[in-house]
């Protein structure tokens, strides 16, 4: 297939380039980040989207992804099918799933789970809401960026079923970080916490997955001086967007709600911005 791919960050650069490890033709565009191996570089979002079978989109928020469906829809192919997996509010995700439709186009929101790990080693999971014929068409190329797919409903679902899962990670993540703080104060040895906590109750993916503990567990972005990774600054976006989504359905999120004043807090008055999600362990525990 030929694959239009916009947004090459941390999470784009590897789908593309095992877009093209897996024998597709990709052509890349970003307004900063270079073409990774094996996807070709376009000047321009719409020169990356005018052949393309599907042009998938890795963009930062939902005002980002609107401005650049105005750049691309008018120059994809008719039939192709334009494939956000973004991460971003539930009325971006119809609003630009809608204009698609109406040039001609397939949609689909499909946000991704897995982290720059999962985005590098084709595992991740895939959550989706859009017409079954688009999806019939993309399934493929998922499969190669990542191990599960789920069709969770008609456009937008995907970006439900994602702000949800991110509502937990906020929370799980957070709290992670405050137990390994809570333990250096304990004097409880780190490597003695994750052995315990990583086969015990507590566990989670914070935990076993993404440790916020540097040496401790696999390799993650406390291993690198918590660069993202995942940025605060996007964990922030995604409770926000949870926080709104429950505000317009009347859904009680206590907890995510302190979730997100704890992330605010972070970013905006503890240099959070720029550092990775984990960073609140050395924010909570400087001395460790
Ligand atoms: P990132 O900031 O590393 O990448 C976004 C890229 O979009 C950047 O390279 C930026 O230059 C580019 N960009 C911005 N405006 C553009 C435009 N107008 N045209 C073309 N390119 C443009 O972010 P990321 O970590 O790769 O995340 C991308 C999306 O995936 C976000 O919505 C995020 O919430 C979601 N997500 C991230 C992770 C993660 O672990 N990083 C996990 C799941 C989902």
């Amino acid at each position: 297939m030929k694959i239009g791919f916009i947004g090459l960050g941390n999470m784009g650069a590897p789908m593309a380039a095992n877009l093209a490890a897996a024998g597709h033709e990709v052509m890349g565009y970003d307004t900063a980040a270079p073409a990774p191996a094996g996807v070709s570089a376009a000047a321009s979002a719409a020169q990356a989207a005018q052949d393309a079978d599907v042009v998938v989109t890795m963009l930062p928020n939902g005002q980002i992804l609107r401005l650049v469906a105005e750049q691309i829809i008018p120059a994809m192919k008719p039939g192709a099918v334009l494939c956000d997996c973004s991460t971003v509010d539930v009325d971006s995700a119809r609003a630009v799933a809608q204009q698609a439709h109406d040039a001609g186009l397939g949609a689909l929101d499909a946000p991704v789970s897995g982290g720059i790990g999962g985005a590098q080693g084709g595992t991740l999971t895939f959550m989706v809401g859009g017409d079954a014929q688009a999806f019939t068409t993309v399934e493929p190329l998922l499969a190669i960026m990542g191990q599960k797919t789920v069709h969770c409903g008609d456009a937008g679902a995907g970006q439900a079923a994602k702000i949800c899962n991110n509502m937990i990670l906020g929370a799980t993540m957070h709290v992670t970080c405050e137990a390994f703080a809570l333990a250096d104060k304990l004097g409880l040895d780190r490597q003695k916490m994750f052995d315990v906590v990583s086969t015990s109750s507590g566990y989670s993916w914070s935990m076993n997955a993404y440790c916020p503990a540097p040496g401790v567990g696999p390799t993650s972005p406390a291993d690198n001086d918590y660069q993202p990774g995942f940025a605060a600054e996007l964990m922030l976006k995604d409770l926000k967007l949870a926080l709104a989504a429950a505000d317009s359905v009347g859904a009680s999120v206590p907890m995510g709600d302190k979730a997100r004043q704890l992330y605010e807090d972070f970013v905006e008055n503890h240099d959070g911005k720029g550092r990775d999600f984990s960073a609140i362990l050395p924010y909570l525990s400087p001395k460790a």
